[in-house]
């Protein structure tokens, strides 16, 4: 299947192969990785070893803690303001899509909250200018949304917040392009995109940040319990994990970020050049230059058609191409792990149908 599902999404085959392959017998265990005690060496191993792959491949900064925690990055919309807006403070959120609105709805229920900007007109076209954005020098964090999974916007480059934290839900973009990470004091992710499967969600947070949280917080919405315990407090997704040390040992293997980072532009370049090349046939949700390298949102000129269009993509092989519920349209997701192959495929498959329904 050509898969351009927006999450969960498309994994390398070569890392499903090695699950498969070590999946009854765990490098000579006798057992499956996931029947292992987390606390036993064996699991420990793979546990620290997706950390040190993914401090290694993005850079993280020693005084930076990596967290494997769970809840997904919807209880980060939550664990964030519990932890970091205090009485007396403001958060403020730039509103770039569908999860900035719902991280901004939770920290609402929690504290002090303001919009620092919005592009809601026209519909999460586009993101922010930099100038548009304010709040105030004693903000408690400012949140973005790296990626907008939904509408297909992306950051092109990140602001400088200087002593005001820079929080991220990078949920959709993490591990797709080269960025300095000490420009946030936190940034989280569910995997299920370009990390692995559903059920980890990783936390980046700076030491000096994390030790300014609130402590007086149920044990496990504490960033420092996991921290503490190196994200073994409790039982972690040991499957999951093992599942991202498998990933990100394949994206070393390809080349790094910088690689992938390469590839995603041509990959994504692949199917705007053929919404570009169309006359208006088909027309692009984003502004040119706030387009995403992971989501490819687009309509057909007429309705009837664009059904037309998703019916005949899915007979082709074609899978995930529809649009989200909340907006419609076809959207390609283009994650790390779709191969240029499958972008070609529908590259050609659009340019066939245009010329077949123009
Ligand atoms: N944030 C972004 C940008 C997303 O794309 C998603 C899911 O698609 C979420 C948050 C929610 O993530 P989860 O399902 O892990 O809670």
């Amino acid at each position: 299947a050509y898969n351009f599902n927006a999450g969960p999404a498309a994994l390398p085959l070569v890392v499903l192969e090695k699950a498969q392959a070590e999946l009854l017998d765990f490098n000579g265990t006798g057992m499956s990785v996931m029947e292992l005690s987390h606390r036993g060496k064996d699991y420990e191993a793979v546990h620290n070893r997706a950390i040190e792959l993914l401090r290694e491949l993005m850079a993280i900064p020693q005084d930076y803690e990596v967290l494997f925690l769970q809840g997904g990055a919807s209880l980060q919309f939550s664990m964030v303001p519990m932890n970091f807006l205090a009485a007396g403070k403001k958060a403020g959120y730039v509103m770039t899509g569908s999860w900035s609105e719902k991280a901004y709805a939770e920290a609402a229920k929690l504290g002090e909250v303001f919009v620092a900007a919005t592009a809601k007109e026209g519909n999460y076209r586009r993101i922010p200018a930099w100038e548009e954005i304010s709040y105030g020098a004693d903000s408690a964090y400012l949140h973005i949304t790296s990626n907008n999974t939904i509408f297909g916007t992306e950051w092109q480059a990140f602001p400088d917040t200087g002593a005001v934290p820079l929080v991220a839900d990078m949920s959709s973009d993490i591990l797709s392009k080269p960025f300095a990470v000490k420009k946030f004091a936190l940034i989280y992710a569910g995997a299920q995109k370009n990390l692995g499967p559903s059920g980890v969600t990783v936390v980046i947070i700076r030491r000096d940040f994390l030790e300014q949280a609130n402590k007086n917080l149920p044990t496990m919405l504490c960033y420092a319990t996991h921290a503490k315990n190196n994200s073994m407090y409790n039982t972690p997704p040991t499957f999951g994990i093992y599942m991202m040390k498998l990933m990100l040992e394949w994206v070393k293997a390809e080349g790094g970020v910088p690689a992938i980072y390469k590839r995603n532009r041509e990959k994504a370049a692949l199917i705007y050049d053929a919404i570009d090349a169309s006359n208006g046939f088909y027309v692009g949700h984003a502004q040119p230059e706030a387009r995403s390298l992971m989501n490819i949102t687009f309509r057909l000129a007429e309705e009837e058609l664009e059904k037309k269009f998703l019916d005949q993509a899915k007979k082709t092989g074609f899978v995930g191409l529809n649009g989200h519920r909340s907006v419609g349209g076809c959207r390609a997701s283009s994650y790390n792990a779709v191969p240029y192959e499958s972008c070609q495929a529908l590259r050609d498959f659009m340019l066939a149908f245009q010329k077949e329904n123009a």
